[in-house]
C-alpha cells in the first residue's frame, strides 16, 4: 500500500526531509502551493525523488460567500489567488453572490476551469522554481531539477447522489480535462462523496462513469475512522472493489488505518497529513489551523491526545511502540513519555514510522488474521479505555466510544 503525505504546513519540512524514505509521494494543496508559490515549490522540488500531484482544492467553491471573504469583505488571499489562476471571472462571481449564497453549479466554464486547474499543476511549481528567490534556497539543496506532477486532477465537487449537478459538473470536468490534456499526462478524477450516495445502483453507475480512467482517487466526505458504522463501511468498500474491477488503480485523498485494510479490495494508496486529515469533511474551511498534538498508539490505530497516551502507556506497557523513535525515547519506560512533549517533531517521526509499517505490513498478511487482530485488541483494552474521560473525542470530531470502532471494522470486513 502507498503512503503519500498531504502537505499541510511549512514547519513540517523538516520533518518531511528526513522522513523521505517512509513515503511515497506527497499531495500538494493548490491554495497553498497559489498562494506561497515559492516556499512550497522549493519544497516540492528539494524532495525531487519523491512523486506529486496537485489537488485542484475547487470543492472550496462549494462554500458559501462567507466562507471565502476576510474580515474587510474581501476575497481571503489564497482564494483570490486560485481564482486568479483557474477562471478569471470566478472571483467576481463570488462577489456578486447575495448574502451568503453559494455559486451553483452552471456558474462555472467547464473548458476555462479545466484549462486554468491543468495549466496551474503544470506549470506553477517549475514556474515558481525558477524564481530567483527560489533558486538560492534549491542550490543550497543541492537540487534545481524540476519534476512533473506524477498525474493532473481534474476540477472536482463533493454530490450528495449519483447524477446531481454537482456529479456532473466533476465528470463533465474529468472528461474535458482527459481532452486537453496531452496523451503522455495522466488525468486521475477525484470521486468526491457523501457516503449517502453510494448505494448499490449510484456505486454501479458511478464506476461505469469513470471505467474510461486509468486511476482515480476517492474522497468520503467526513469519514471518521472511528465513527462509522460497518454497513457504511461496507459502501465504501464496495465503491472501492466496482472501481478496481474496472481496471482503475484507485487511491484515497484522505485516510487512515481502515483505508488501509481496503487493500482487500484493491486500494492501491492512501494519503492523509502528518498528525490530523485522515479524514475531512468538505465543509471545513481550508487553513483553519493545525490540531493539537497527539500520539499514534499502533495497537489501537489511532490517535489519543499526550495526557490520556501517557496514562495507557503506564496502565499497559506492552502497547509502548517500538518503533526506531519510541525505542529511544521510552526506552523501555512510560515515564519517559513525557519527551515526546518537548520534542514533538518525535511525534511526526513515529507516526511516519508506524504508517509505512502498516503500508508494508499488510501486503503480507490475509484479511482473516487482521480481523482477529482487530477483535483481540478490542477484547483486551476496550474496557479499560472507554472509561477514560474522552478529550479526545474534541480532536477526532468523533464521540468515541472506546475501542467500539476496532469491532465495526472487523465486522465490516468478515
Ligand atoms: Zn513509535
Amino acid at each position: 500500500m502507498d503512503v503519500h503525505l498531504r502537505f499541510g504546513m511549512h514547519r513540517d519540512v523538516e520533518v518531511l526531509h528526513s522522513a523521505k524514505e517512509l513515503l511515497d509521494g506527497m499531495v500538494i494543496p493548490a491554495h497553498i502551493l497559489a498562494y506561497q508559490a515559492n516556499s512550497t515549490s522549493v519544497f516540492v522540488t528539494s524532495m525531487h525523488e519523491t512523486p506529486y500531484v496537485v489537488d485542484p482544492m475547487t470543492f472550496i467553491f462549494q462554500s458559501p460567500k462567507s466562507a471565502h471573504l476576510n474580515d474587510k469583505g474581501e476575497l481571503r488571499a489564497s482564494v483570490q489567488k486560485l481564482c486568479d489562476e483557474y477562471h478569471s471571472s470566478l472571483g467576481q462571481l463570488i462577489l456578486k453572490l447575495p448574502g451568503s449564497g453559494y455559486l451553483s453549479p452552471t456558474a462555472f466554464k467547464v473548458d476555462e476551469l479545466c484549462k486554468g486547474t491543468l495549466d496551474f499543476q503544470l506549470r506553477k511549481v517549475s514556474e515558481a522554481s525558477n524564481s530567483s528567490g527560489a533558486m538560492k534556497y534549491l542550490k543550497r539543496y543541492g537540487m534545481t531539477k524540476v519534476t512533473l506532477p506524477r498525474c493532473v486532477l481534474p476540477p472536482y465537487f463533493r454530490f450528495d447522489g449519483h447524477g446531481d449537478e454537482w456529479y456532473q459538473l466533476s465528470l463533465n470536468c474529468a472528461n474535458e480535462t482527459a481532452r486537453q490534456a496531452s496523451p503522455e499526462q495522466e488525468v486521475a478524477p477525484v470521486i468526491c462523496c457523501a457516503i449517502s450516495s453510494l448505494t448499490t445502483q449510484g456505486i454501479t453507475s458511478i464506476a461505469d462513469d469513470y471505467a474510461e480512467f486509468d486511476r482515480a482517487f476517492v474522497w468520503v466526505d467526513n469519514y471518521q475512522q472511528t465513527a462509522v458504522r460497518s454497513a457504511r463501511i461496507k459502501s465504501v468498500r464496495s465503491l472501492i472493489a466496482a472501481l478496481n474491477e474496472k481496471g482503475l488503480a484507485v487511491e484515497t485523498l484522505y485516510g487512515g488505518f481502515l483505508m488501509i485494510l481496503s487493500r482487500f479490495d484493491g486500494l492501491r494508496g492512501i494519503s492523509h497529513g502528518i498528525l490530523y486529515t485522515q479524514h475531512k469533511s468538505v465543509s471545513t474551511t481550508p487553513g483553519s489551523g493545525g490540531a493539537p498534538e497527539r500520539y499514534y498508539i499502533p495497537a489501537f490505530r489511532e490517535f489519543r491526545s499526550l495526557s490520556q497516551a501517557d496514562l495507557i502507556l503506564h496502565r499497559n506497557p506492552e502497547l509502548m511502540c517500538d518503533c526506531p523513535v519510541c525505542e529511544d525515547t521510552l526506552a523501555g519506560n512510560p515515564d519517559n513519555f513525557i519527551r515526546f512533549s518537548d520534542e514533538p517533531a518525535r511525534l511526526r517521526r513515529h507516526f511516519l514510522e508506524v504508517r509505512r509499517r502498516e503500508a508494508d505490513d499488510i501486503e503480507g498478511t490475509d484479511i482473516k488474521q487482521e480481523i482477529g487482530i482487530l477483535l483481540d485488541t478490542y477484547n483486551k483494552y476496550h474496557e479499560s479505555v472507554r472509561e477514560l474521560p474522552n478529550p479526545d473525542a474534541v480532536v477526532s470530531g468523533a464521540q468515541m466510544d472506546g475501542l467500539a470502532y476496532l469491532k465495526e471494522w472487523a465486522e465490516a470486513f468478515s
